[in-house]
């Protein structure tokens, strides 16, 4: 049995930085918090609250310390709350995510109709539309661009981590709805590195381990892109691996969401040398 990893896989540079600033800032006495986790993987958030590092899922529930903004960003009146409750604000929101939101905030100001093709309820959407003057549409379907009414001025922004060719389909859908059209495609290089990658591997391999935790919407993503091509399990850990999984496979390949720590992938990695 042959055990491939994607060419890419694992943390991006956005989340690296964003642990990397949230080390940067514990606290022993429990008063640093991120604001919600801070990536979606539940390992990695139990082992930074034991190095210092808590979460909070509001300013409010902090009277004092350091809040830090995690790589999915916050809209701009969390700054303000921070700075009124006296909180020192440490702010980790990934690059990407932050041109995503001036984008937003620019095409809005620009007097365009603000799209944004993304999960609804994906905290980086929520605050790409709290920078858009909390006036943009979301939408994650070709159906929903179907029902985008026709205006003068329409600009288009994408969650960083949406499919590329989903987002190319659905723009084709919002051509005919404005004169005036502005695309501002910001997903990260390192989404769609994961995909291309993800999705060449499972071509070749005759099942898929896609790494990540269950709440990780680029996790996820992976997921039902190399569910297209061969058998495919979203795990969160080695723990879950099913030993007739494994029956009758010869080439399995691995990846991993941006926010799946490396020694989570070592260990689902080794677990399957094993099976041989
Ligand atoms: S996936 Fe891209 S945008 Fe999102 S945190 Fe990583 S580098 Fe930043």
């Amino acid at each position: 049995m042959q055990v491939i990893l994607a060419d890419y896989l694992g943390f991006c540079y956005g989340v690296k930085r964003a642990i990397k600033i949230a080390r940067e800032n514990a606290s022993p006495d429990g008063d640093a918090n991120t604001l919600g986790p801070i990536i979606h993987n539940p390992q990695m958030v139990e082992r930074l609250k034991s190095e210092g590092v808590g979460t909070v899922d509001h300013v409010e529930d902090m009277e004092q310390g350091t809040i830090i903004v995690r790589s999915h960003g916050v809209g701009p009146e969390i700054y303000e709350h921070a700075e009124k409750r006296g909180l020192r604000l440490v702010d980790a929101t990934c690059p990407h995510v932050r041109k995503a939101q001036l984008s937003a905030k620019e095409l809005h100001d620009d007097g365009y109709r603000v799209v944004i093709v993304g999960e609804k309820e994906h905290p980086e959407v929520q605050s790409i539309y709290e920078w858009s003057g909390r006036e943009a549409f979301t939408i994650e379907s070709e159906a929903e661009a179907e029902q985008v009414e026709h205006c003068a001025k329409l600009g288009i922004v994408s969650q960083t981590t949406f499919s590329g060719e989903h987002f190319e389909r659905i723009v084709g859908r919002l051509l005919s709805k404005s004169r005036d059209i502005r695309i501002l495609r910001t997903i990260c290089t390192a989404t769609d590195q994961r995909q291309a990658a993800a999705q060449a591997l499972a071509r070749q391999v005759d099942l898929m381990l896609v790494v990540g935790g269950k709440n990780s919407a680029n996790t996820t993503r992976l997921a039902q892109l190399c569910a297209q091509y061969c058998k495919t399990y979203h795990i969160e850990t080695a723990a879950e691996l099913q030993d007739e999984w494994f029956a009758n496979i010869e080439k399995i390949g691995i990846t991993a969401g941006a926010s799946t720590p490396d020694w989570i992938i070592k260990e689902v990695y080794k677990k399957c040398q094993q099976k041989k």
